[in-house]
């Protein structure tokens, strides 16, 4: 009884924030990324003692704290304010910034294991994290002569940072949380919504996580592949096993279930049912039944088969 009134909890929540997210947002336009396309002309290392290594540049939105140069942290700024607006363009209505987001740009991956060690006495790396403790996201610069942001792997963790910000609570059901970065690590600011969700599906089989759709295909219908209901239900530690494979179907189911509530006709007739319920003043309890769990999974089952294992690479 508690334990499905707890996955109840956590799926009202993440309908509610999903609805607001995905349902009623704006279409996108087309912008030019500030970013250099080959990277910045690489400088030499800083000498990193402690805090006062960083310096401070302010965005419209964001702070970013950095070993960097000033003009690499202008153009990361930049293009944080940027991802930011998109994101809240896809949101709906009661979408604030309170407080500036705080991004730590590091040059090397030397410096990230300073700052890690100092803060979590671990210096295990990692090319990017959201830290909720500190509120703060932390990206290290990759390359060596010509320098990169990690895009994909900064827009992960950075959508984890958003959506604790945005929704203003500690924790969201994993899941979601997962799922939601999982979907937005492909988000181009460069590209509309539109455009956006025709390429998710495609560099979701490449990049640095690409590996959503070969999964899919490889556990759909067996029985290790977990239905709406389990998925729901998993915990933090679940996402965090040290089982590399169910680490991989956990992220990879997610990121299939956020991908069909996100960009599908179905996946968004599915929510506005659910809110218009919730509109109604109907027991939440009568709202989410069994059946509501069979539906919501036949349909995303339906959306697996259509468009997730047709663009699945072949082994
Ligand atoms: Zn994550």
């Amino acid at each position: 009884m508690f334990q499905s009134r707890a996955l109840i909890t956590s799926l009202v929540g993440a309908l509610l924030i999903a609805v607001s997210l995905f349902l009623f947002g704006a279409g996108g336009k087309k912008v030019r990324s500030p970013l250099p396309e080959n990277g910045w002309e690489s400088w030499p290392p800083v000498e990193v003692k402690d805090e006062s290594a960083l310096a401070s540049y302010e965005g419209r939105w964001c702070i970013v704290r950095t070993t960097a140069p000033a003009q690499v942290a202008r153009d990361i700024s930049a293009f944080v304010d940027e991802y930011l607006v998109q994101f809240g363009g896809v949101f709906s209505g009661k979408f604030k910034i309170v407080e500036k987001l705080k991004l730590r740009v590091l040059s090397t991956e030397d410096e990230f294991k300073f700052f890690c060690k100092r803060v979590y006495g671990t210096d295990e790396f990692r090319p990017a994290f959201y830290s909720p403790n500190l509120r703060e996201t932390w990206v290290t610069l990759g390359g060596a002569a010509r320098k990169m942001l990690p895009e994909e792997v900064l827009k992960h963790e950075f959508t984890h940072h958003m959506l604790h910000f945005f929704t203003g609570q500690e924790r969201l059901p994993d899941w979601f949380n997962e799922g939601a970065a999982c979907f937005f690590q492909y988000w181009d600011i460069t590209m509309t919504r539109s455009e956006n969700i025709e390429i998710n599906l495609k560099r979701a089989n490449g990049g640095y996580f690409g590996y959503f759709p070969r999964v899919i295909r490889d556990t759909f219908g067996k029985p290790e592949f977990l239905g709406t209901q389990a998925l729901m239900g998993l915990s933090y530690d679940a996402f965090h096993t040290k089982e590399k494979k169910l680490e991989y179907l956990y992220y990879s189911e997610s990121w299939a279930l956020v991908n069909f509530l996100a960009s599908t006709a179905g996946g968004k007739k599915f929510f506005s049912n659910v809110t218009a319920a919730l509109r109604d003043g109907k027991e939440l309890t009568k709202v989410l039944k069994p059946e509501t769990y069979a539906q919501l999974e036949q349909a995303w089952y339906e959306d697996i088969r259509k468009r997730i294992i047709p663009s699945a690479p072949r082994n």
